[in-house]
């Protein structure tokens, strides 16, 4: 069976910074995830940015299938040209998994092309996630919906393009709602945003959330990666005088 090759980046410093949130993701959050996710068919690598190349060079993204993305206080540090790297395999096939603060993250907007901005607030409150979409590869052993006791609140409205597949919607016990899974396609290359995730919470152990990033590796995975192209062709049929 050939294995999925799947890369989890994380920015990985609020884990090195934060006493309390060390407690929670001793090894990183990309590593809770990649504990959460381990199977027979994949094949987890990890990268953080203040690894070589940032995490991501040229060997590593050219063997990934589906790259899994979280970020929130570096985004800025984030080279460009990696930005456009990763950008030109997604929309060659290579699968794109956004998760939480990724909303702001230069690959995120560089791939819809809006501003991604959302309302938010940290005040531990619960989320309930409705399953919207039960036919999606994405929601399979999901039931009508599951909650999570203590959150980050990502509010409407959520400025990304009305392309998404809506999967999740959220709900708050402050009253707001919130887009919390939507599918795109970019190019070649499937593109998932997923909400759930804040580093002070422990989002990345819980099994729903787990079962949801598995399902999205797996749709996210290309069927095979198509160059990218813009060639004079000749007609296929004689065109007569
Ligand atoms: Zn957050």
């Amino acid at each position: 069976m050939k294995k999925i090759r799947v890369t989890i980046w994380n920015e990985f410093r609020h884990e090195k910074r934060v006493p309390r949130i060390q407690e929670i993701y001793p090894e990183g959050l990309h590593k809770a995830i990649a504990d959460g996710l381990a199977a027979d068919d994949l094949e987890i690598r990890l990268a953080a940015l203040d690894d070589p190349d940032q995490g991501l060079p040229d060997s590593l993204l050219d063997s990934t299938d589906v790259l899994l993305w979280w970020g929130h206080c570096a985004h800025g540090e984030v080279r460009d040209e990696l930005v456009a790297k990763i950008q030109a395999r997604v929309l060659s096939g290579m699968g794109l998994i956004a998760l939480h603060s990724a909303h702001f993250s230069k690959i995120f907007r560089a791939l819809m092309g809006t501003s991604c901005s959302l309302k938010w607030r940290e005040i531990g409150e619960r989320e309930r996630l409705w399953n919207i979409a039960p036919n999606h590869p994405i929601t399979q052993g999901i039931g009508e919906y599951f909650e999570l006791p203590h959150v980050e609140m990502y509010g409407e409205r959520f400025d990304i393009p009305a392309d998404g597949e809506l999967i999740f919607l959220s709900w708050y016990q402050g009253g707001e709602v919130f887009r919390s899974g939507v599918a795109f396609q970019r190019g070649c290359g499937k593109v998932f945003y997923f909400s759930p995730g804040h580093e002070s919470y422990p989002i990345y152990y819980d099994r729903n959330v787990l079962t949801v990033l598995g399902n999205a590796v797996r749709w996210a995975c290309p069927l095979r990666r198509i160059e990218v192209t813009c060639p004079q062709v000749k007609p296929l049929e004689k065109i007569g005088e």
